[in-house]
This record gives C-alpha cells, sequence and structure tokens, in this order.
C-alpha cells in the first residue's frame, strides 16, 4: 500500500528500487525445507523455486497536522559504492516521486534514519555542484548516538579499517556539519504520538519508530525484519545482522508487541503490500499482509 492511516495521521510510501537477493547468502539459516514449509503463505513475499528474497527499498512519510517524518532514506544518487554494486551510482526518481505525492524536499521536519547501513541515509545527501549537501533543508535528522558513535571519526580504532567509512563521509558528515543531526537515546518523543525505540541487533544502535494515534498504532521496524519468513521464524537473521543474539532478542520482542497491540508493522523491505499485522497461532507468530482478511490497516 502506498498511503495508509494510524488514526489521524497519514503516511505515504516512496519506493527507491527494488532487487532480489541470494536468498541462501541473505538467510544462511534458512533452509529448503523451511521455505517449503511455509509456501503456502510466503509465496508472495519470497521466489521460493529460485530461493531469491525479493527487497524493496522505500521511505515511509508520515504526516501529522503540519509535521512531516520521513522514515529512512535509501541508497540515494550518484553515490560511489564500488564494493555494493546494486546501491552503486544509482540514478532513480526517487525526489519526482516525493514530489508526485505531494512533497518537497522543504517540506520534510524530521528525517528518522533507523540504522546508518549504506541503504537508509542515502538521500540524507545529494550532489550539489560537486559537494554532497542535505537533500532536506528544513530537517532535524534524528540517529541514534549508539549508532553514530561507532561510525564517528573519534572513536575509530587506530590502524582498523573504518566502518561503512564511505557512507559516513558523504550521508552522514555533511548533516553533523550543517548542524541538522540530533542525536537521540533511549526511548525519545518526537512529539505526542511518535516515540524513538531502540530496536538494537540488527545494528548495535538501531532504531525503531511506535506511532500510537486514536486507538490505532504502527512500529516502523527498519530492518529489525528483513521478509515475512522471520515472523514465522523469528531466530532467523539475516547475514547482515551485526549481533545476533540480539537481533533475535529484539524481533521476539517487537512481534509480541505487535500481536499484543494490534500493531501495524512497517518493515522497511517488505514487498507489496508492504505492510501489515501479526497475530500469535499457538507459540508461533503468523503474518497478516494488509488488504487480507484481518490485516487492512486501517
Ligand atoms: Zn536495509
Amino acid at each position: 500500500m502506498d498511503h495508509f492511516k494510524i488514526g489521524a495521521a497519514e503516511v505515504v510510501r516512496i519506493e527507491e528500487t527494488m532487487v532480489h537477493f541470494d536468498g541462501r547468502e541473505f538467510f544462511p539459516d534458512l533452509t529448503e525445507s523451511v521455505l517449503q514449509e511455509h509456501a503456502a503463505w510466503l509465496a508472495p513475499f519470497f521466489d521460493i523455486p529460485g530461493f531469491r528474497m525479493p527487497c524493496v527499498f522505500q521511505s515511509f512519510v508520515i504526516r501529522y497536522g503540519t509535521l512531516d517524518v520521513l522514515v529512512d532514506t535509501c541508497i540515494g544518487n550518484h553515490k560511489e559504492r564500488p564494493d555494493f554494486l546494486l546501491a552503486h551510482r544509482l540514478d532513480t526518481p526517487y525526489l519526482a516521486r516525493l514530489h508526485a505525492a505531494g512533497l518537497r524536499p522543504e517540506d520534510i521536519d524530521i528525517v528518522l534514519c533507523t540504522h546508518l547501513h549504506v541503504d537508509h541515509v542515502g538521500w540524507n545527501t545529494r550532489l550539489d555542484n560537486g559537494r554532497w549537501v542535505p537533500t532536506f533543508p528544513n530537517a532535524r535528522y534524528v540517529f541514534s548516538r549508539e549508532e553514530y558513535a561507532r561510525y564517528a571519526p573519534e572513536n575509530l580504532v587506530p590502524g582498523a579499517p573504518p566502518p561503512f567509512f564511505d557512507v559516513y563521509q558523504d550521508s552522514v558528515l555533511p548533516i553533523v556539519e550543517s548542524g541538522q543531526a540530533s542525536m537521540v537515546s533511549g526511548e525519545h518523543a518526537l512529539n505526542e504520538i511518535m516515540t524513538v525505540v531502540p530496536t538494537p541487533g540488527h545494528t548495535p544502535g538501531h532504531i525503531g519508530l511506535r506511532v500510537q494515534h486514536d486507538g490505532r498504532s504502527a512500529f516502523f521496524l527498519g530492518d529489525a525484519i528483513h521478509s515475512p519468513i522471520q515472523i514465522a521464524v523469528p531466530d532467523l537473521n539475516s547475514s547482515f545482522c551485526e549481533d545476533q543474539a540480539l537481533a533475535r532478542a529484539s524481533r521476539h520482542r517487537l512481534l509480541s508487541e505487535a500481536a499484543d497491540r494490534g500493531s501495524l508493522i512497517v518493515p522497511g523491505h517488505f514487498v507489496a503490500p508492504h505492510v501489515g499485522h501479526v497475530a500469535r497461532d499457538g507459540a508461533v507468530y503468523r503474518f497478516l499482509p494488509a488488504g487480507s482478511n484481518r490485516g487492512s490497516a486501517e
């Protein structure tokens, strides 16, 4: 779904691009037999015969009153990513799609990066006469303090290769230098309906966003969950999860909360319908994609 509501808050989805990952590389512990066991419901969300995981790169803009909050900024255009070819020198009409949704970069009040991986910070900046400048000139960019700390030059281990050096240089540092970065720690209220919540594991300082209004709730999960198969098999980590035990613990906690509260889940990379609900089925969880009987988003 490209539009949905959480009480009076409206959410607009902006897609950047889509790829298929090798499922065995993405989920090293995922087996053929597990895929077959879940094939009946999983087929729309996973290329089971090809063992490939479809992955959408997308942002969500939450519009509430006069506030526009953009969650995650995808890969970005023209970034040099020779070690990660799907992100290398991308050139997509992302900003045109933002315009088509009725939003200008100037309208965005808050940018929230769930973490600082390459596909969540790209549109933080755009190329302007050879310089990387903030794409959203009026926004406060919210970063997790713990997440930022591991990339900051003052915290790098002498002699060790810096993690994601290029990403930091072109997509994070210009925001800090422009004075638009806002580091948050622990639970942090953005306003009366939106709260930043620590969800560590995929990365050490990974954060999510809980939105609650008028009896409705949603949880923007970032990369705590990449694929619906992880709802049925919550212990399944991606090869990109940096702290495997913590990633599992956060995923279990988020699924439990989503099931108990009836929250809409808004993960970073799900294919259509992109969002849904979580139901308990005995000791396990089931995914209820939006638009299915119990999965409508409003
Ligand atoms: Zn991601």
